[in-house]
């Protein structure tokens, strides 16, 4: 008698969502099921402290960690999915000679992308923050374009290069531009050539206080605070369109800095655009129980699905404490139904949040407590270090956050090139090298 494969649970994406519902699923299904997970990046990328990355505080290998080191059971592949066969229950892949991937369950958590197109300009001239690449690329791009201002002979030109404009005063912007502004304070000691007064960091948000996810009195302590560090803080103000020399405002008005970062717009990844599913706003609708209406066995979760909350009547946030508790309750879910039993609809009560605003500063709101200042940053870094994955990366971070309070910020600009790659140094920082300047 021939032997019957084994059923398999395909996920697709390897970030806060797919990874936990693989780890979940490790001791909820019986161990004759197969448990896949599928991912273009051999890591998980633990987005809360890509900030620090850019402002070097901690290093960039330190916030990812390598998904076949979190797993147990579970088989993983690192290959981007090109797109899924429904009536085939097969997962294409993108390598042209790859063999499809066939699944019984499927479990969607592939995440967004960030989408630079809403704004004019943005694509060409701004930088996201998103991928561990990201936050490299901006890194190297701020140490270039300090290297520039050291010898450019225009001193408008100079000014401008050490001029930074972060768009979006959510989370991320926040925390990139009191990094930013910390670790411009702390570089530009080695650059003796450079106006330490002319090092700006500009934030711009288009509503009328910081962090509007978090309660009024703390965001307006955030703006506060951050305009004492010499942030400049732009509030009620849309951008219009990116140059090359800053950002223009909607109703007039400019903010000049040779630097954008962009950390709003996010778009569905390519697969979401593909796949035949019910969404909205690029999001997979999803039943209560977190399964997709009319296909019972396809589950999404994270960032790429949008799930209404039981608890307060809500779409749940883009964020990985939300991506976190729903891919538990997928695979508790999955394993329910599995076993004849009933599935249990999505509810959940957030816990807080937290942001660092710069100079070992932060806003808290955890379970109703709301803290703000050194107190709140020691509760901010106490809490992403319980979080950050593997308990190897915990101790390293830990040492490192207390080994740079003692040592120079490290201004190395990390050259991605080979040898025998002739490219300009300034390519590093993800532009196109200048013709005259093609080797
Ligand atoms: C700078 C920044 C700061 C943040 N700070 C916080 C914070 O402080 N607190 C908080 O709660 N949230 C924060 N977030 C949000 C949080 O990171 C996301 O909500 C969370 O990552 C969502 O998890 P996810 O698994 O749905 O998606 P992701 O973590 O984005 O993972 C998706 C995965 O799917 C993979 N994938 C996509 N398409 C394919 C394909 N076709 N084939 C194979 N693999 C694919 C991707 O490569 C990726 O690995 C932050 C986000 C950013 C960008």
């Amino acid at each position: 008698m021939s032997k019957q494969p084994a059923p398999t649970v395909a996920i697709v994406g390897g970030g806060f969502a797919g990874v936990a519902v693989a780890r979940h699923l490790e001791r909820r299904l019986p161990g004759h099921w197969q448990i896949l997970l599928l991912s273009r990046e051999n890591y998980i990328t633990y987005n809360p402290l890509l900030a620090e990355v850019v402002g070097a505080s901690i290093l960039p290998g330190h916030v990812v960690a390598p998904i076949r080191q979190m797993v147990r059971r579970t088989r993983f592949h690192m290959v981007n999915v090109a797109r899924v066969d429904l009536e085939q229950r097969r997962l294409i892949l993108a390598e042209p000679d790859a063999e499809p991937i066939s699944w019984d369950r499927l479990v969607l958590a592939c995440g967004v992308r960030a989408d630079l197109t809403r704004v004019p300009g943005m694509a060409e001239h701004a930088v996201p923050l998103k991928l561990l690449g990201d936050a490299l690329a901006l890194r190297n791009r701020i140490l270039v374009q300090l290297e520039r201002a050291a010898r450019h002979p225009d001193p408008e030109v100079r000014r401008r290069l050490t001029r930074f404009v972060v768009v979006g005063g959510g989370f991320s912007g926040v925390e990139v531009a009191g990094e930013l502004q910390d670790f411009l304070a702390e570089a530009v000691r080695y650059y003796p050539e450079v106006n330490a007064d002319h090092c700006r960091v500009a934030l711009i948000h288009s509503r009328d206080r910081l962090l509007n996810e978090i309660s009024e009195g703390l965001g307006r302590y955030a703006g506060k605070r951050m305009r004492r560090n010499g942030i400049e803080i732009h509030l009620g103000a849309r951008v219009a369109r990116v140059d090359e020399e800053g950002v223009e405002l909607t109703g007039g008005g400019r903010v000049e800095g040779a630097t954008v970062v962009a950390t709003i717009g996010t778009a569905p990844v390519g697969l979401m655009d593909r796949v035949p599913l019910p969404k909205e706003k690029g999001r997979i609708v999803t039943a209560p129980d977190l399964s997709v209406a009319d296909h019972p066995d396809i589950w999404a979760v994270g960032d790429c699905a949008l799930v209404m909350n039981q608890h307060d009547g809500r779409p749940s946030p883009p964020t990985a404490q939300f991506a976190i508790r729903q891919a538990a309750l997928v695979a508790d879910n999955l394993a329910r139904r599995e076993a004849g039993r009933e599935t249990r609809p999505f509810g959940y009560r957030s816990r807080g949040q937290l942001a660092s605003i710069g100079h070992n500063k932060a806003v808290a709101e955890v379970y109703g407590l709301r803290l703000s200042g050194f107190p709140a940053w020691l509760l901010w870094r106490g809490f992403y270090l319980l979080q950050i994955p593997t308990l190897l990366r915990k101790v390293r971070v830990y040492f490192e956050w207390n080994w740079q309070m003692l040592f120079p910020p490290d201004i190395v600009h990390l050259r991605f090139t080979r040898s025998g790659d002739n490219r300009w140094i300034f390519e590093a920082d993800g532009k196109p090298p200048p013709k005259h300047r093609q080797t």
